[in-house]
C-alpha cells in the first residue's frame, strides 16, 4: 500500500546489510560477537562507514557505544540498539534494530523528509562486563570507577585492558544532549513467542518489565535421616517447598495476566540423603509489567513468609536483592507505531509489554522511549538458531519508518 509522504524503506539494502553484518563473528546460523572482540570492534568500524555513506557522521566513544548522527536541523529521534551478541548467540537480536535506524535515516533522507535521525550501536548491552554498560555510559549512569573496576564474567579480563585492546582507551565518553532528540526508538526482535502465537507481526511495546529478586532462606535442625520422628524434625527443605507451593497457590490472584515467577535457585544444606536438611535458601524473581502489580505480589509475598513463620518449625527470613521497576513506554510514540502498523499490518499487531530488559530501559532515564517487536520464530532467542520471517523483518522496518516520520512530522 503506498502512503503519502512516507518514507520507503529498501527491502534488499536492508536485508544485505543484516546479513553483512552477521559475517563478523559467524557461528553456524547465529553470530558470536561478545563486545569489544575483535570481530566486534571490525564489525563497529563497518558500522560506522554505512553510516558515512548514508550521510551520518559516525563516531566511536570511549566505551564502545557508536553513534551516527544526522546534520539535518531541528529535533531529532535516536534510533538504536546493539550490535554486540550473547557467545553463539542469533544474527538479529540487537544487531536488526541498529541496521533498522540505518535504513529509517536513509529512507528519510530519500523520501526528502527534512528532518533527521540519529543511530546508535550501544557497546555491552549483553553484559559481559557489567548491565547496560554503554547506554548507562550514554545517560551518565556509569562512573569511571566502575569502569576501573569493571571485568569481564567469565575470563576476568578487566573492562580497562578489553578497552585498551580495541583502541578506545583515552577516546572520550559521548554523553546525552536531551535537547537534541524528541526521543528514542528501539526495534528488537521479540525473543519470546506471544507474537507468532497470538497470529501477529508486528508488537507495540507497552513497557519494559519490572524485576524484584529476593533471597529467602530457611533455618531448621540438622539430624540423623533415620533415627528423628517426623513430628520432632525442623527440616527446612520441607519449608521451603511448603513455601514454593504457598507461592504458587497465592499468586495466580494477585498476579496479572503475563506476570512470571521463578525459583531458579535452591541450595539444601548439606545436600545429603541421609541427613534432615538443617539450612536451606531460595532465590525467588518475578516479573511484571505493572508497579502496582509488583507491590501486590510482593505483599502476598511477605504476608506468606510472615504466615510460615509463625506456623513453624524453622525460622525463615526475607532478603531483598533488588528491585527494578518497570518502565512505561511513552503513550504518543506508542500510538505511532500502532497507526503505522494498522495501516502497513492490519489486525496483525498487538501491544505487548517486552519481558526481556533493553536499552530502551536506560535511555528512558533521559528522553520519551519506545519499542517496536517483530517475531521470533519459535518463540527462540539467545542461541545460533534464532531467526525471523525475511517478510517480518521488512514489515517492522517499514512500520518503524513511518512512526519515525510521523512523530518528526507531528
Ligand atoms: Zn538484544
Amino acid at each position: 500500500m503506498a502512503i503519502p509522504n512516507s518514507p520507503s524503506i529498501d527491502g534488499q539494502r536492508l536485508i544485505a546489510d543484516l546479513k553483512r553484518i552477521a559475517e563478523f563473528g559467524r557461528y553456524k546460523t547465529g553470530v558470536h560477537r561478545p563486545c569489544l572482540s575483535p570481530q566486534d570492534m571490525q564489525s563497529r568500524h563497518w558500522l560506522m562507514e554505512r553510516m558515512k555513506d548514508a550521510g551520518l557522521e559516525p563516531v566511536i566513544d570511549g566505551i564502545g557505544n557508536v553513534i551516527g548522527r544526522s546534520s539535518a536541523p531541528g529535533p531529532k529521534l535516536l534510533l538504536g540498539s546493539h550490535t554486540d551478541t550473547q557467545p553463539q548467540g542469533g544474527w538479529l537480536d540487537g544487531v536488526m534494530g541498529v541496521i533498522y535506524g540505518l535504513e529509517v535515516a536513509r529512507a528519510l533522507k530519500e523520501a526528502g523528509v527534512p528532518f533527521g535521525v540519529d543511530v546508535a550501536s550501544w557497546a555491552d548491552e549483553e553484559g559481559h562486563f557489567g548491565a547496560f554498560t554503554g547506554s548507562r555510559s550514554f545517560v551518565g549512569e556509569l562512573s569511571d570507577a566502575e569502569i576501573a573496576a569493571a571485568k569481564h564474567r567469565e575470563d576476568g579480563t578487566p573492562l580497562t585492558e578489553a578497552l585498551q585492546q580495541a583502541g578506545l582507551a583515552g577516546k572520550p565518553r559521548l554523553a546525552i544532549e536531551p535537547e537534541r532528540y524528541r526521543g528514542y526508538v528501539e526495534a528488537h526482535i521479540e525473543q519470546g513467542g506471544y507474537l507468532e502465537q497470538e497470529k501477529k507481526r508486528i508488537g507495540v511495546v507497552t513497557a519494559i518489565v519490572g524485576i524484584f529478586q529476593y533471597r529467602i532462606s530457611f533455618a531448621g535442625q540438622q539430624n540423623h535421616a533415620g533415627t528423628t520422628p517426623m513430628h520432632l524434625r525442623k527440616d527446612a527443605a520441607q519449608a521451603l517447598f511448603r513455601l514454593c507451593t504457598a507461592i504458587n497457590d497465592a499468586f495466580p490472584a494477585v498476579a496479572g495476566p503475563r506476570s512470571v515467577w521463578t525459583v531458579g535457585r535452591v541450595q539444601i544444606h548439606p545436600g545429603a540423603p541421609a541427613i534432615v536438611p538443617g539450612a536451606a535458601e531460595m532465590i525467588l524473581q518475578f516479573r511484571d509489567e505493572q508497579r502496582e502489580v509488583m507491590e501486590r505480589m510482593e505483599a502476598a509475598l511477605m504476608h506468606l513468609v510472615a504466615a510460615a513463620q509463625a506456623d513453624g518449625p524453622c525460622g525463615i527470613e526475607i532478603e531483598t536483592l533488588s528491585r527494578t521497576f518497570p518502565t512505561v513506554m511513552d503513550g504518543a510514540f506508542q500510538d505511532a507505531i500502532e497507526a503505522a502498523a494498522r495501516l502497513r499490518a492490519p489486525d496483525t499487531w498487538m501491544r505487548m509489554p517486552s519481558a526481556a530488559g533493553h536499552d530502551a530501559q536506560i535511555i528512558a532515564h533521559k528522553l520519551p522511549a519506545a519499542m517496536l517487536f517483530v517475531p521470533s520464530i519459535g518463540g527462540i532467542s539467545h542461541h545460533y538458531s534464532e531467526d525471523t520471517s525475511e517478510a517480518d523483518i521488512l514489515l517492522g522496518c517499514q512500520v518503524l519508518a513511518d512512526a519515525v516520520a510521523a512523530i518528526l512530522k507531528g
